[in-house]
Protein backbone atom coordinates (compact mmCIF):
# COMPACT_ATOMS: atom_id res chain seq x y z
CA UNK A 1 0.00 0.00 0.00
CA UNK A 2 1.33 3.37 -0.73
CA UNK A 3 -0.18 6.90 0.48
CA UNK A 4 1.06 9.46 -1.89
CA UNK A 5 2.09 12.84 -1.19
CA UNK A 6 0.71 13.18 2.50
CA UNK A 7 2.15 15.72 4.64
CA UNK A 8 3.50 14.64 7.81
CA UNK A 9 5.27 16.29 11.13
CA UNK A 10 8.90 16.45 11.47
CA UNK A 11 10.10 18.08 14.71
CA UNK A 12 6.86 19.90 14.80
CA UNK A 13 7.46 21.34 11.21
CA UNK A 14 5.30 20.68 7.97
CA UNK A 15 6.95 18.12 5.73
CA UNK A 16 4.75 17.99 2.22
CA UNK A 17 4.85 15.62 -0.76
CA UNK A 18 5.74 12.64 1.43
CA UNK A 19 4.93 8.98 0.28
CA UNK A 20 4.25 6.73 3.29
CA UNK A 21 4.93 2.71 2.21
CA UNK A 22 3.24 0.23 4.01
CA UNK A 23 3.95 -3.77 3.66
CA UNK A 24 1.66 -6.01 5.60
CA UNK A 25 1.22 -4.76 9.13
CA UNK A 26 4.02 -2.52 9.27
CA UNK A 27 5.29 0.82 7.46
CA UNK A 28 8.31 0.01 4.99
CA UNK A 29 9.38 3.94 3.84
CA UNK A 30 8.77 7.31 4.45
CA UNK A 31 9.89 9.95 2.42
CA UNK A 32 9.92 11.98 -0.87
CA UNK A 33 10.79 9.14 -3.27
CA UNK A 34 9.10 5.97 -1.37
CA UNK A 35 8.01 3.37 -3.74
CA UNK A 36 5.55 0.72 -2.91
CA UNK A 37 7.39 -2.77 -2.73
CA UNK A 38 4.49 -4.64 -1.44
CA UNK A 39 3.16 -5.94 -4.77
CA UNK A 40 -0.96 -5.09 -3.83
CA UNK A 41 -1.00 -1.99 -5.71
CA UNK A 42 -2.97 -0.11 -3.32
CA UNK A 43 -2.91 3.35 -3.82
CA UNK A 44 -4.21 6.48 -0.98
CA UNK A 45 -4.23 9.92 -2.51
CA UNK A 46 -2.77 11.97 0.22
CA UNK A 47 -2.81 15.36 -0.71
CA UNK A 48 -4.70 17.74 1.21
CA UNK A 49 -4.50 15.10 4.22
CA UNK A 50 -1.82 15.06 7.88
CA UNK A 51 -0.44 11.68 7.94
CA UNK A 52 -0.45 11.21 12.05
CA UNK A 53 0.95 8.34 13.91
CA UNK A 54 -2.31 6.72 15.94
CA UNK A 55 -3.23 8.14 19.11
CA UNK A 56 -3.16 6.02 21.94
CA UNK A 57 -5.86 6.07 24.51
CA UNK A 58 -4.51 5.34 27.75
CA UNK A 59 -7.58 4.61 29.97
CA UNK A 60 -10.75 4.25 29.39
CA UNK A 61 -13.97 1.55 29.88
CA UNK A 62 -15.09 1.83 26.57
CA UNK A 63 -18.22 -0.51 27.04
CA UNK A 64 -19.58 2.13 29.01
CA UNK A 65 -19.95 4.17 25.56
CA UNK A 66 -23.44 2.50 26.34
CA UNK A 67 -24.02 4.78 29.03
CA UNK A 68 -23.12 7.95 27.35
CA UNK A 69 -25.16 10.62 28.31
CA UNK A 70 -27.25 8.06 31.21
CA UNK A 71 -25.99 9.93 33.97
CA UNK A 72 -24.59 13.58 34.15
CA UNK A 73 -24.29 16.10 36.59
CA UNK A 74 -23.99 14.24 40.33
CA UNK A 75 -21.97 13.71 42.87
CA UNK A 76 -19.32 10.80 42.51
CA UNK A 77 -20.83 8.16 44.87
CA UNK A 78 -24.31 8.66 44.25
CA UNK A 79 -23.46 8.37 40.31
CA UNK A 80 -22.10 5.06 40.77
CA UNK A 81 -24.71 3.47 43.90
CA UNK A 82 -27.67 5.11 42.17
CA UNK A 83 -27.03 4.92 38.65
CA UNK A 84 -23.65 3.45 37.12
CA UNK A 85 -23.74 0.18 39.58
CA UNK A 86 -27.01 -0.99 38.90
CA UNK A 87 -26.79 -0.90 35.28
CA UNK A 88 -23.54 -2.58 35.07
CA UNK A 89 -25.18 -5.34 37.67
CA UNK A 90 -27.46 -6.37 34.40
CA UNK A 91 -24.72 -6.18 31.60
CA UNK A 92 -24.53 -9.17 29.44
CA UNK A 93 -21.92 -9.88 26.93
CA UNK A 94 -24.51 -8.48 24.03
CA UNK A 95 -24.63 -5.31 25.63
CA UNK A 96 -20.45 -5.12 25.87
CA UNK A 97 -19.83 -6.15 22.32
CA UNK A 98 -22.50 -3.11 20.76
CA UNK A 99 -21.09 -0.87 23.82
CA UNK A 100 -17.22 -1.66 22.44
CA UNK A 101 -18.37 -1.32 19.11
CA UNK A 102 -19.77 2.22 19.64
CA UNK A 103 -16.95 3.47 21.45
CA UNK A 104 -14.58 1.69 18.78
CA UNK A 105 -16.47 3.90 16.32
CA UNK A 106 -15.65 7.36 18.29
CA UNK A 107 -12.00 5.91 18.47
CA UNK A 108 -11.66 5.10 14.62
CA UNK A 109 -12.95 8.91 13.23
CA UNK A 110 -10.98 10.56 16.02
CA UNK A 111 -7.34 9.15 15.50
CA UNK A 112 -7.06 6.82 18.07
CA UNK A 113 -5.53 3.21 17.11
CA UNK A 114 -5.27 1.53 20.47
CA UNK A 115 -6.68 1.71 24.06
CA UNK A 116 -6.18 0.88 27.02
CA UNK A 117 -9.19 -0.80 29.44
CA UNK A 118 -10.26 -1.87 32.47
CA UNK A 119 -14.00 -3.74 32.32
CA UNK A 120 -15.86 -6.45 32.59
CA UNK A 121 -16.65 -9.45 29.88
CA UNK A 122 -13.21 -8.86 28.73
CA UNK A 123 -12.91 -11.79 26.14
CA UNK A 124 -15.99 -10.36 24.52
CA UNK A 125 -14.65 -6.65 24.56
CA UNK A 126 -11.41 -8.35 22.81
CA UNK A 127 -13.39 -9.80 19.92
CA UNK A 128 -15.17 -6.77 19.19
CA UNK A 129 -11.69 -4.75 18.98
CA UNK A 130 -10.73 -7.31 16.68
CA UNK A 131 -13.58 -7.35 14.62
CA UNK A 132 -13.16 -3.47 14.50
CA UNK A 133 -9.64 -3.92 13.85
CA UNK A 134 -8.35 -1.91 16.48
CA UNK A 135 -5.37 -2.79 19.31
CA UNK A 136 -5.97 -2.40 22.90
CA UNK A 137 -4.71 -3.02 26.30
CA UNK A 138 -6.83 -5.21 27.76
CA UNK A 139 -7.74 -5.82 31.90
CA UNK A 140 -10.07 -7.33 33.15
CA UNK A 141 -11.13 -5.54 36.65
CA UNK A 142 -10.04 -6.77 39.62
CA UNK A 143 -12.20 -6.58 42.74
CA UNK A 144 -12.79 -8.40 46.05
CA UNK A 145 -15.77 -8.19 45.45
CA UNK A 146 -15.96 -10.69 43.03
CA UNK A 147 -13.63 -13.34 42.99
CA UNK A 148 -14.87 -14.59 40.28
CA UNK A 149 -13.14 -12.14 37.99
CA UNK A 150 -9.63 -13.10 40.13
CA UNK A 151 -9.61 -16.36 38.89
CA UNK A 152 -10.14 -15.76 35.14
CA UNK A 153 -7.25 -13.27 35.10
CA UNK A 154 -4.16 -15.92 33.98
CA UNK A 155 -6.52 -17.73 31.35
CA UNK A 156 -7.53 -14.70 30.21
CA UNK A 157 -3.54 -13.72 29.84
CA UNK A 158 -2.72 -16.96 28.15
CA UNK A 159 -5.87 -16.60 25.49
CA UNK A 160 -4.90 -13.46 24.08
CA UNK A 161 -0.97 -13.24 24.70
CA UNK A 162 -0.11 -14.47 21.21
CA UNK A 163 -2.58 -12.16 19.32
CA UNK A 164 -1.63 -9.50 16.99
CA UNK A 165 -3.48 -6.53 17.92
CA UNK A 166 -4.95 -7.76 21.78
CA UNK A 167 -2.11 -7.37 24.60
CA UNK A 168 -3.62 -8.85 27.34
CA UNK A 169 -2.64 -6.94 31.27
CA UNK A 170 -3.49 -7.40 34.62
CA UNK A 171 -6.00 -4.92 36.16
CA UNK A 172 -7.02 -4.78 40.11
CA UNK A 173 -9.59 -1.54 40.19
CA UNK A 174 -7.92 0.49 43.28
CA UNK A 175 -6.42 -0.01 46.42
CA UNK A 176 -9.93 0.94 48.25
CA UNK A 177 -11.54 -1.99 46.36
CA UNK A 178 -9.18 -4.72 46.20
CA UNK A 179 -7.27 -6.34 49.28
CA UNK A 180 -3.36 -6.61 49.52
CA UNK A 181 -3.93 -10.39 49.23
CA UNK A 182 -5.67 -9.09 45.70
CA UNK A 183 -2.98 -6.46 44.80
CA UNK A 184 -0.18 -9.15 45.23
CA UNK A 185 -1.74 -11.71 43.36
CA UNK A 186 -1.88 -9.23 40.03
CA UNK A 187 1.21 -8.31 40.69
CA UNK A 188 3.04 -11.82 40.90
CA UNK A 189 0.44 -12.94 37.62
CA UNK A 190 1.49 -9.55 35.96
CA UNK A 191 5.49 -10.03 36.58
CA UNK A 192 5.66 -14.19 35.69
CA UNK A 193 4.00 -12.77 32.26
CA UNK A 194 5.75 -9.87 31.45
CA UNK A 195 2.45 -7.71 31.49
CA UNK A 196 1.14 -4.62 32.03
CA UNK A 197 -0.54 -3.44 35.24
CA UNK A 198 -3.39 -1.27 35.18
CA UNK A 199 -5.21 0.31 38.02
CA UNK A 200 -6.62 3.41 39.58
CA UNK A 201 -4.90 5.93 41.72
CA UNK A 202 -5.64 8.64 43.72
CA UNK A 203 -9.05 10.09 41.65
CA UNK A 204 -10.45 11.61 44.33
CA UNK A 205 -9.79 13.57 48.09
CA UNK A 206 -12.28 11.48 50.26
CA UNK A 207 -11.26 8.34 48.81
CA UNK A 208 -7.34 9.50 49.67
CA UNK A 209 -8.19 10.72 53.13
CA UNK A 210 -9.90 7.69 54.12
CA UNK A 211 -7.53 5.28 53.07
CA UNK A 212 -4.72 7.27 54.96
CA UNK A 213 -7.19 7.23 58.06
CA UNK A 214 -7.35 3.50 57.83
CA UNK A 215 -4.00 2.57 56.49
CA UNK A 216 -1.45 5.34 57.74
CA UNK A 217 0.00 5.52 54.01
CA UNK A 218 -1.32 7.12 50.72
CA UNK A 219 -2.47 4.69 48.05
CA UNK A 220 1.08 5.76 46.44
CA UNK A 221 3.09 4.97 49.61
CA UNK A 222 0.52 1.58 50.20
CA UNK A 223 1.18 0.17 46.54
CA UNK A 224 5.12 1.19 47.00
CA UNK A 225 5.49 -0.92 50.52
CA UNK A 226 4.18 -3.96 48.11
CA UNK A 227 6.65 -3.45 45.71
CA UNK A 228 3.52 -3.03 43.45
CA UNK A 229 4.96 0.02 41.63
CA UNK A 230 7.18 0.16 38.22
CA UNK A 231 7.22 1.24 35.07
CA UNK A 232 5.50 -1.83 34.52
CA UNK A 233 2.22 -0.35 36.02
CA UNK A 234 0.04 2.59 34.33
CA UNK A 235 -1.72 4.34 36.83
CA UNK A 236 -5.01 6.13 36.20
CA UNK A 237 -5.87 9.90 37.80
CA UNK A 238 -3.31 10.34 40.01
CA UNK A 239 -5.39 13.64 41.09
CA UNK A 240 -4.82 13.78 44.90
CA UNK A 241 -0.51 13.36 45.59
CA UNK A 242 1.67 14.71 48.11
CA UNK A 243 5.10 15.44 47.60
CA UNK A 244 6.40 12.34 48.53
CA UNK A 245 3.67 10.29 46.46
CA UNK A 246 5.16 12.29 42.99
CA UNK A 247 8.55 11.08 43.69
CA UNK A 248 8.02 7.85 44.32
CA UNK A 249 5.72 7.69 41.36
CA UNK A 250 8.74 9.33 39.04
CA UNK A 251 11.59 7.26 40.82
CA UNK A 252 9.58 4.32 39.94
CA UNK A 253 8.53 4.49 36.25
CA UNK A 254 5.19 4.68 36.68
CA UNK A 255 3.25 5.85 34.35
CA UNK A 256 0.35 8.37 34.75
CA UNK A 257 -2.53 8.57 32.55
CA UNK A 258 -4.31 11.43 32.91
CA UNK A 259 -8.14 11.98 32.33
CA UNK A 260 -8.65 15.84 32.43
CA UNK A 261 -12.01 15.54 31.43
CA UNK A 262 -13.38 13.01 33.76
CA UNK A 263 -11.32 14.69 36.74
CA UNK A 264 -12.90 17.88 35.80
CA UNK A 265 -16.60 16.89 35.37
CA UNK A 266 -16.87 14.53 37.94
CA UNK A 267 -15.44 17.76 39.92
CA UNK A 268 -12.53 15.17 40.96
CA UNK A 269 -9.77 17.85 40.90
CA UNK A 270 -6.66 19.63 39.12
CA UNK A 271 -4.07 16.27 38.50
CA UNK A 272 -0.21 17.87 39.62
CA UNK A 273 1.02 17.78 35.90
CA UNK A 274 3.51 20.19 36.33
CA UNK A 275 5.25 18.74 39.07
CA UNK A 276 4.79 15.05 37.68
CA UNK A 277 6.41 15.93 34.75
CA UNK A 278 9.00 18.27 36.46
CA UNK A 279 9.99 15.08 38.49
CA UNK A 280 10.30 13.22 35.14
CA UNK A 281 6.81 10.86 35.55
CA UNK A 282 5.69 9.75 32.13
CA UNK A 283 2.62 11.18 31.36
CA UNK A 284 -0.32 10.07 28.91
CA UNK A 285 -3.52 10.63 28.38
CA UNK A 286 -6.86 9.03 28.88
CA UNK A 287 -10.56 9.54 28.12
CA UNK A 288 -11.80 7.36 31.22
CA UNK A 289 -15.12 6.02 30.22
CA UNK A 290 -18.11 8.02 28.40
CA UNK A 291 -20.28 8.03 31.44
CA UNK A 292 -17.47 10.28 32.82
CA UNK A 293 -16.36 12.46 29.79
CA UNK A 294 -18.23 12.02 27.66
CA UNK A 295 -16.15 11.79 24.54
CA UNK A 296 -13.59 9.03 23.62
CA UNK A 297 -11.73 12.37 21.91
CA UNK A 298 -8.21 12.29 22.32
CA UNK A 299 -8.40 15.69 20.36
CA UNK A 300 -10.34 17.39 23.27
CA UNK A 301 -8.21 15.77 25.90
CA UNK A 302 -4.83 17.34 24.67
CA UNK A 303 -6.82 20.83 24.44
CA UNK A 304 -8.38 20.37 28.29
CA UNK A 305 -5.09 19.41 29.59
CA UNK A 306 -2.88 21.67 28.21
CA UNK A 307 -5.47 24.96 28.98
CA UNK A 308 -6.57 23.42 32.57
CA UNK A 309 -3.05 23.00 33.70
CA UNK A 310 -2.26 26.90 32.40
CA UNK A 311 -5.24 28.13 34.06
CA UNK A 312 -4.10 26.45 37.40
CA UNK A 313 -0.87 27.54 37.64
CA UNK A 314 -1.70 30.69 35.82
CA UNK A 315 0.89 30.19 33.59
CA UNK A 316 0.00 30.28 29.94
CA UNK A 317 3.73 29.29 29.15
CA UNK A 318 2.67 25.81 30.91
CA UNK A 319 2.27 22.70 28.50
CA UNK A 320 2.98 23.73 25.08
CA UNK A 321 1.27 21.98 22.54
CA UNK A 322 4.55 20.19 21.69
CA UNK A 323 4.49 18.55 25.24
CA UNK A 324 0.92 17.75 25.45
CA UNK A 325 1.30 15.93 21.98
CA UNK A 326 3.88 13.71 23.12
CA UNK A 327 1.61 12.38 25.61
CA UNK A 328 -1.30 11.39 23.05
CA UNK A 329 1.89 9.85 21.04
CA UNK A 330 5.23 8.82 22.23
CA UNK A 331 4.78 8.85 25.48
CA UNK A 332 2.04 6.15 25.25
CA UNK A 333 3.92 4.47 22.97
CA UNK A 334 6.79 4.05 25.49
CA UNK A 335 4.43 3.06 28.51
CA UNK A 336 3.00 0.16 26.55
CA UNK A 337 5.66 -0.54 24.61
CA UNK A 338 4.16 -0.09 20.82
CA UNK A 339 6.49 -0.57 18.12
CA UNK A 340 4.87 2.84 16.59
CA UNK A 341 5.49 6.08 14.67
CA UNK A 342 5.61 7.30 11.49
CA UNK A 343 8.99 5.34 10.20
CA UNK A 344 10.60 2.57 8.14
CA UNK A 345 9.79 -0.72 10.16
CA UNK A 346 7.08 0.71 12.35
CA UNK A 347 3.32 -0.76 13.10
CA UNK A 348 1.31 0.77 10.25
CA UNK A 349 -1.11 2.59 12.86
CA UNK A 350 -1.93 6.00 11.80
CA UNK A 351 -4.87 8.52 10.12
CA UNK A 352 -5.11 11.27 7.57
CA UNK A 353 -6.20 14.14 8.57
CA UNK A 354 -8.49 16.41 6.31
CA UNK A 355 -6.21 19.56 6.46
CA UNK A 356 -9.03 21.63 4.26
CA UNK A 357 -11.11 22.14 7.28
CA UNK A 358 -11.25 26.14 8.64
CA UNK A 359 -10.11 25.18 11.68
CA UNK A 360 -6.35 24.42 10.06
CA UNK A 361 -6.56 27.60 8.45
CA UNK A 362 -4.01 29.92 8.34
CA UNK A 363 -2.23 26.55 8.14
CA UNK A 364 2.13 27.83 8.03
CA UNK A 365 4.89 25.02 8.57
CA UNK A 366 5.46 26.29 12.11
CA UNK A 367 1.94 26.37 13.71
CA UNK A 368 0.65 22.67 13.01
CA UNK A 369 0.96 21.31 16.49
CA UNK A 370 -0.48 23.88 17.63
CA UNK A 371 -3.18 23.78 15.38
CA UNK A 372 -3.70 19.63 16.39
CA UNK A 373 -3.56 20.35 19.87
CA UNK A 374 -5.44 23.75 20.41
CA UNK A 375 -8.54 23.70 17.36
CA UNK A 376 -8.60 20.34 15.16
CA UNK A 377 -12.00 19.41 15.94
CA UNK A 378 -11.83 16.09 13.78
CA UNK A 379 -11.81 15.62 10.35
CA UNK A 380 -10.13 12.40 10.29
CA UNK A 381 -10.68 11.24 7.03
CA UNK A 382 -8.76 7.65 6.75
CA UNK A 383 -7.61 5.77 9.91
CA UNK A 384 -4.90 2.63 9.16
CA UNK A 385 -4.41 -0.50 12.35
CA UNK A 386 -1.67 -3.27 11.60
CA UNK A 387 -2.10 -2.29 7.97
CA UNK A 388 -5.72 -2.65 7.17
CA UNK A 389 -7.71 0.00 6.63
CA UNK A 390 -10.74 0.68 8.97
CA UNK A 391 -12.04 3.89 7.75
CA UNK A 392 -11.42 5.72 4.12
CA UNK A 393 -12.55 8.87 3.29
CA UNK A 394 -14.62 9.03 6.39
CA UNK A 395 -16.52 5.63 5.77
CA UNK A 396 -16.72 2.42 7.98
CA UNK A 397 -17.83 -0.55 6.74
CA UNK A 398 -20.59 -1.44 9.19
CA UNK A 399 -21.28 1.32 11.26
CA UNK A 400 -24.82 2.47 10.27
CA UNK A 401 -25.68 -1.43 11.53
CA UNK A 402 -23.43 -0.66 14.47
CA UNK A 403 -25.68 2.57 15.90
CA UNK A 404 -28.72 0.71 15.32
CA UNK A 405 -27.94 -1.89 17.41
CA UNK A 406 -26.30 0.45 19.96
CA UNK A 407 -29.19 2.32 20.51
CA UNK A 408 -31.01 -0.70 20.72
CA UNK A 409 -28.95 -2.39 23.13
CA UNK A 410 -29.25 0.52 25.60
CA UNK A 411 -32.89 0.08 25.86
CA UNK A 412 -33.04 -3.40 26.30
CA UNK A 413 -30.32 -2.80 29.46
CA UNK A 414 -32.64 0.06 31.05
CA UNK A 415 -35.73 -1.78 30.55
CA UNK A 416 -34.22 -5.46 32.18
ZN1 LIG B 1 -11.52 4.71 35.12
Amino acid sequence: MLIKDVSIMEDGRLLRDVNIAIDGSRISGVGSGVADESGDGVVIEGSGMLAIPGLVNAHTHLAMTLFRGYADDMELLPWLEEKIWPLEAKLTAEDIHWGVKLGCLEMIRSGITCYNDMYYFMDETARATKEMGLRAVLSGVLFDMRPDLIEDAEPFIRRWKNDDLIIPAVGPHAVYTCSEETLSRALELAERHEVMLHIHLSETRSEVESFEKNCGKSPVEYLDSLGFLSDRVIAAHCVWLSERDISIIAERGVNVAHCSISNHKLASGIAPLDRLARAGANICLGTDGASSNNSINLFQEMKTTAIAQKCAHSRPDLFGAGEVWKMATENAYAAFGLDLGLRAGALADLSLIDLRKPWFFPLTEENIVSHLVYSAQGGVDTTIVGGRVLMEGGFIPGEEEILDRAQQQFGDLVAR
